[in-house]
Parts: structure tokens; C-alpha cells; sequence
């Protein structure tokens, strides 16, 4: 999808795959919006989600592959840090058994 600057009237295209990711991120259930940012000028567009829905519909499956491995990494970071902080605050009790 063809998305023009509203300030430098510049066209750039945006990549439904990373829309689909974009607005998976911000955590809303259905939002109408995504906010293009112009690569010339870095002024926000604002895209209606409806207008490019057919192209994340048709991009479903690689949207779902982009956030589950980005998830995956969120996941993995949280869990290092776990991990470290556990380090950090290792005690000479053993570990409660799992109920
Ligand atoms: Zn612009």
C-alpha cells in the first residue's frame, strides 16, 4: 500500500507484514489506525487500518511468524533476566519443590 506524507507529499510503501507487526505491538484489540511514519521528513500519517485490510489479511500468515518469533525473543530476554536476578539473590535454601 501506497501511503502519501500529508506534510512532504511524499510516497512511500508500506510493508503489510510490518503494519500487521506494528499494530500487533500496541496491544490494542482493533485499531483503526496505523501511524506511518514518512522516512523524508518523519511525519506521522495516519492509515486507516480498514483501507489495508486486504493487504494484512493476505500477509496473515507472515504477521503471525513476525510476532511469534519477536515473542519468542521477548520471552527469552525476560526470561534471562529472571535467571540473573535468581543469580543475584541466590540463597542457601533449597528450592521449594514445584506444587
Ligand atoms: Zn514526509
Amino acid at each position: 500500500m501506497i501511503v502519501t506524507c500529508f506534510k512532504c507529499k511524499r510516497h512511500s510503501e508500506l510493508d503489510p507484514v510490518f503494519v500487521g507487526f506494528e499494530l500487533h505491538k500496541l496491544k490494542k484489540k482493533k485499531p483503526s489506525h496505523y501511524q506511518a511514519v514518512c522516512p523524508a521528513c518523519r511525519a506521522v500519517t495516519k492509515v486507516s487500518v480498514k483501507e489495508m485490510q486486504d493487504e494484512l489479511d493476505q500477509a496473515a500468515e507472515d504477521i503471525q511468524k513476525m510476532i511469534a518469533e519477536y515473542e519468542e525473543e521477548k520471552a527469552k530476554a525476560k526470561a534471562e533476566k529472571k535467571a540473573q536476578a535468581k543469580e543475584k539473590v541466590k540463597s542457601k535454601a533449597k528450592a521449594k519443590p514445584k506444587v
